[in-house]
């Protein structure tokens, strides 16, 4: 059998390199594997990351994290979606794993040695992050876990986490793999300076509930080919995140059109660029509605994440009971 965990951050609007990188695969896989397929907004990772952490939005930001899931099309009836810190077992399995992990391996993780270093104190819970993220997996033992590339090395240190605890208790945790769907990290910024990135700030994001005046005002001084110096130069789609966005959003004849304009200069990149909103429109209207509609019956999100916070407990009730007696605490 297989389950699927992924952890959301609660990064507040989404935008659409979240999107076309993970959550239209949650809905996916979510149709696949039904109430095998949890998702979870991890907001107790959240204040791992002081830059981003700020205590009064975080509520706020975990709310706006579960209607944009919700807005395009995660089912909540169908997968098992919540939060994390409503599941108290998250923690209590962390604090377990943790005795058994050591110092050494977490130091070597490279994504905390790269925010460490921006630190001057180090808080004990970035180190200990990566067995937060492998108790979340573990807790249902879940066996499969989209992520992106940049995960890897805590999804591997997440089996071998489960390794030791086997080896020491006995046969309890399958050992979890990652699987990638598009990535992310690949979806270029607006901006042209790299992959689309919240940390950049809005002048790289696309976000799933901007106005499509804004988006329309980002797209229009978007770096395209730097080929196409006049309009009458040809250029290379391939080269031009207007490009890579066609493919993101448009129909198999608008890219077949504008990829051969482009290359023939046929197209201007103000018409391309108005091609590609067309597409844009078509994709980010629905979402937007539903999200307007969502956000005028909030009760409807929260009693969305109750049911999943009571299922979820449903599973992870009985794995941290196992653990408990393995351990050898008191029943
Ligand atoms: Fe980019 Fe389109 Fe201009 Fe080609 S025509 S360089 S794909 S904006």
């Amino acid at each position: 059998m297989t389950r699927v965990f992924s952890g959301i951050q609660p990064t507040g609007e989404p935008h659409i390199g979240n999107y076309f990188g993970a959550m239209q695969n949650y809905v996916k896989l979510g149709e696949q594997y039904g109430k095998n397929a949890l998702y979870c907004i991890v907001d107790l990772h959240a204040p791992t990351n002081p830059a981003a952490y700020q205590p009064e939005l975080l509520a706020e930001r975990t709310f706006e994290m579960a209607l944009a899931n919700l807005a395009v099309g995660l089912d909540p009836q169908q997968v098992v979606f919540f939060v994390q810190s409503h599941i108290r077992e998250h923690s209590e399995l962390s604090w377990i794993l943790t005795l058994q992990t050591p110092v050494g391996e977490l130091e070597r993780m490279t994504q905390y040695k790269d925010k460490a270093q921006k630190l001057e104190s180090t808080p004990a819970g970035l180190l200990m992050y990566p067995v937060l993220m492998a108790a979340d997996i573990l807790l249902y033992k879940a066996d499969t876990v989209p992520v992106g590339e940049d995960q890897t090395q805590h999804i591997e240190l997440a089996r071998e986490i489960a390794r030791r605890f086997n080896h020491t208790y006995g046969p309890t945790f399958p050992e979890p793999k990652a699987v990638y769907a598009q990535d992310a990290l690949r979806i270029p910024g607006v901006d042209g300076q790299g992959k689309m990135s919240k940390s950049k700030g809005e002048s790289s994001t696309l976000g799933l509930f901007e106005s499509l005046d804004s988006i329309w005002n980002k797209l229009r001084v978007a770096p395209t080919d730097p080929a196409r110096v006049r309009r009458t130069d040809p250029g290379d789609p391939e080269k031009c995140l207007v490009g890579d966005y066609h493919k993101l959003f448009s129909d198999d004849q608008t890219i077949l059109e504008v990829y051969d304009g482009c290359r023939t200069a046929g197209i201007g990149c103000i018409d391309c660029k108005k091609r590609l909103m067309v597409g844009i429109e078509r994709t980010l209207v629905p979402i937007q509605q539903r999200g307007a509609e969502l956000r005028a019956q909030p009760d409807d999100v929260r009693d969305a994440l109750e049911h999943g916070a009571a299922q979820a407990r449903q599973i992870a009730e009985p794995v941290m009971d196992e653990v408990r007696g393995k351990v050898g605490f008191l029943g």
